[in-house]
């Protein structure tokens, strides 16, 4: 198994740094979302933004990843390449971003509402985002990462939804992507054991039907199989000697 960093005081600080700009670019995307936009406009706003504050979005490029943000649409699970159709009433917009700021990453997500949107709907991005933070209880010294793992997936089916598979959270620091891998499924009490100074994305992500999902020929836009709605919600964590810490908060603190 390939080593897990643990990151030196020095390296949170600046941790924290690129989770907060990560999370003003989440919430920017966020304000821009009602009808008529498109999430090319929002995705030219949110590159504005990570730029003009010295930082590098983490999407662009990478992989050949042509945008800033993921924007995914209902069925839309991730990886949704934002593109010029308009948003409509009542649809579902799941943004996910990384800024790339003084040699770290910060990684988050969220779904939110295009105008009026149905009750089936908002049910499934709250039980989305709760999901995590359900996981993220046990997300501490003492236990290990299947055990966020197992949370998440069992709240999440106890709505009758169902917890994506083929893709999962992750380590973040230097590299966007670093060991461990962070399933949203799975038995308690397996990988590893959570030790201060580790950092990861926590990110479940949910169908209103089954979980299965497939990827379109563009090579990035994963739909649900069953053409379900979907939703997506992550924040970069810092495990610490007690609860972890969100990193990906707003000036107020606090996450999407
Ligand atoms: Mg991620």
């Amino acid at each position: 198994m390939e080593m897990i960093s643990i990151k030196s005081p020095a390296e949170i600080e600046k941790m924290r740094a690129a989770g907060r700009l990560t999370a003003q670019a989440r919430a920017l995307a966020g304000s821009m979302i009602r009808p008529g936009v498109t999430t090319a406009e929002i995705d030219k706003a949110v590159r504005k933004f990570i730029v003009s504050h010295g930082a590098k979005p983490s999407f662009l490029s990478y992989n050949g990843f042509p945008a800033s943000i993921c924007a995914s649409v209902n069925e839309v699970v991730i990886h949704g390449i934002p593109s010029h159709e308009k948003l409509k009433e009542g649809d579902i917009v799941s943004i996910d971003v990384g800024a790339y700021l003084n040699g770290y990453h910060g990684d988050c997500a969220a779904t939110y509402a295009c105008g009026e949107i149905s009750p089936e709907a908002q049910k499934l991005i709250d039980v989305t985002r709760q999901s995590f933070f359900e996981g993220i209880k046990l997300a501490r010294v003492g236990q290990r990462v299947s055990d966020v793992s197992h949370a998440v997936q069992q709240y999440v089916e106890s709505f009758g939804f169902g917890v994506v598979r083929d893709f999962v959270g992750h380590g973040v620091g230097r590299e966007m992507h670093e060991p461990p891998e962070v399933p949203n499924f799975g038995a308690a009490g397996h990988g590893a054991r959570f030790q201060p100074g580790m950092v990861i994305a926590v990110e479940p992500m949910v169908c209103m039907g089954d979980w299965r999902v497939r990827v379109l020929r563009d090579r990035w836009t994963t739909v649900s199989a069953d053409g379900s709605l979907a939703a997506h919600y992550e924040n970069t964590i810092l495990i610490t000697d007690g609860e972890p810490e969100i990193l990906t908060v707003d000036e107020n603190g606090e996450p999407a």
